[in-house]
């Protein structure tokens, strides 16, 4: 039977019965909705000494930040059902403001989207005073195009469009095909698809990137809207998700490096985990893997796993870096920057460098998001990079000064890169199968759930949720 050794607080007795490796949303999603099926013990392992991996928040100078800027918008339906079940505080709702900043703090364009649903977003964003401020004729009339192809075949990619490359079709070569003007591209399309898909509009997949459209402005009323944690995504998100679990006996290890996973009888799994100089044995009869591509390649070559085709497509994942620079602002910097909306992207402007990408103003720190960016690494862990730093220190200083008239040198900063932040969304990223993004990794009683797992949806906080009660869906068939 089943048995914890050496686990503080357990009783050696105790059965535990479903062990879930990784704490970050999908490892989360999966405990709680597993939770919600069964009274089984569950035991959550979590490598760091927090949980929320990616999108966990962090305290600063006193200030509340996060591992890195996130965008979250009303079309979030599983994350905002998960953080409703486990009554956490209420995230701020503001309507999505597409504004994008010149020299000199200009705003250049400007489009509050409406909140109705589709068509009637749509519809009320034509009329004048409604639509977006700043658009040339061309770009709107590029707009209607485009969104009368994705309307007419059901906010797919027009079939008949092909890609030089047979592959699908990248974001670019669908702007090509309907001759958006560059401009159009460079300061509304280009930050868009990166900033959704953390991927270069070159290689990024349009049919991703209609369902993205899909889901926000072609969705019901409010599903575009922004949500913001009032405070950081830990204090509103991820520790009340921990307190229920804990609340409705989810084992929560905090610091708990899972090395190996090993078959042990035919029934049952051993979970090693490393914590501190000690090695932990779990004994359990059901793991879900909620780990990234990356990791979850590493741990099963450490475990020796026999290759399965889930297994083999993890390796074929590819990952973009996202640098996000958190910035304090003195209280005169902070004045200046005051009648600018809450986020806006920084547009590209001639004769300066174009590395900061999105901002993002909170009280007393500016955040500057570098997103899509192709490092070379050897290592996916979070890392602050200093040759990395050094490569856009002083072009982003240029940007900021000539945009936001902010002044980035004397300033204390926080600079951030996750070299692994998402996995790349481009044409020719292997999709799951239906098994696999049911949860089944190829081997009995092991399971997975992960941002990757969602066909057609590119790495978001919402696909590691959905995966994660997906996977709890389908393992708790299997108990019953
Ligand atoms: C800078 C940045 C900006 C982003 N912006 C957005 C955004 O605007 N909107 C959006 O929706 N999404 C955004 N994302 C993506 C989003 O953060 C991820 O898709 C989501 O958090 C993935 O959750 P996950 O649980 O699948 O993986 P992770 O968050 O990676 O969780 C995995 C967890 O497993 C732990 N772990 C790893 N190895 C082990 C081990 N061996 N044993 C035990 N534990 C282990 C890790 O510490 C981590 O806590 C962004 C990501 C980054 C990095």
């Amino acid at each position: 039977m089943a048995r914890v050794e050496g686990l503080p607080g357990h009783d050696a007795r105790v059965n535990i019965m479903i062990v879930v490796i990784g704490g970050g949303w999908a490892g989360l999603s999966c405990a709680a909705h597993l939770r919600r099926r069964t009274d089984l013990p569950i035991t959550l392992v979590e490598a760091a000494p927090q949980f929320g991996g990616r999108a966990r928040g962090l305290t600063w100078q006193n200030r509340l930040i996060d591992n890195g800027q996130h965008l979250t918008i009303g079309a979030y339906h599983e994350t905002f059902f998960l953080l409703n079940l486990v009554q956490a505080p209420q995230w701020e709702h503001r309507p999505l403001e597409w504004c994008g900043i010149g020299l000199n703090q200009h705003i250049m364009q400007s489009w509050r989207v409406p909140n109705p649903r589709w068509p009637w977003r749509a519809l009320l964003g034509m009329l004048p005073g409604l639509g977006p401020r700043g658009w040339p004729g061309s770009w709107r009339q590029s707009m209607r195009q485009i969104l009368g192809e994705l309307l007419q075949h059901q906010w797919r990619i027009d079939p008949s469009l092909k890609s030089a490359s047979r592959r699908g079709l990248s974001v670019k070569e669908w702007l090509n095909h309907h001759r958006v003007p560059n401009e159009f591209v460079q300061h509304f399309w280009k930050p868009l698809a990166e900033g959704a898909l953390n991927t270069e509009i070159e290689s990024a997949s349009a049919s991703v990137l209609a369902t993205v459209l899909r889901d926000s402005l072609g969705g019901p009323a409010r599903s575009c809207e922004v949500r913001m944690p009032a405070g950081n995504l830990s204090i509103d998100g991820v520790d009340a998700i921990t307190r229920w679990l804990e609340r409705h006996n989810v084992n929560l290890l905090r610091g708990h490096r899972v090395e190996r996973i090993v078959q042990s009888g035919d029934l049952s799994w051993r979970v090693d985990a490393q914590h501190g100089d000690q090695l932990r044995a779990i004994n359990t009869q059901w793991v879900v893997i909620a780990l990234p591509c990356h990791a979850s390649s590493r741990l099963w070559s450490h475990s020796a796993l026999p290759q399965t085709k889930p297994s083999q497509r993890w390796q074929q994942m590819d990952h973009r870096a996202i640098t996000t620079v958190w910035v304090a602002l003195d209280a005169e910097q902070e004045r200046s920057l005051a009648r600018l909306p809450q986020w806006f992207v920084l547009n590209p402007q001639p004769g300066v460098p174009h590395i900061g990408q999105v901002a993002v103003r909170r009280p007393g720190i500016l955040g500057v998001v570098m997103s899509a960016q192709k490092v070379q690494h050897d290592s996916h862990a979070s890392q602050h990079d200093q040759p990395l730093r050094s490569a856009l220190q002083s072009p982003l200083a240029v940007q900021l000064r000539a945009q936001l008239g902010v002044d980035l040198e004397p300033l204390e900063q926080k600079w951030i890169t996750e070299k692994a932040a998402t996995w790349a969304c481009t044409v020719d990223a292997p999709w799951p199968d239906h098994a696999e993004a049911r949860g089944e990794t190829g081997l009995a009683q092991l399971y997975r759930c992960a941002d990757d797992l969602v066909p057609g949806y590119p790495a978001t906080i919402e696909s590691a949720v959905r995966s994660g009660h997906r996977t709890a869906e389908q393992l708790a068939t299997e108990l019953y």
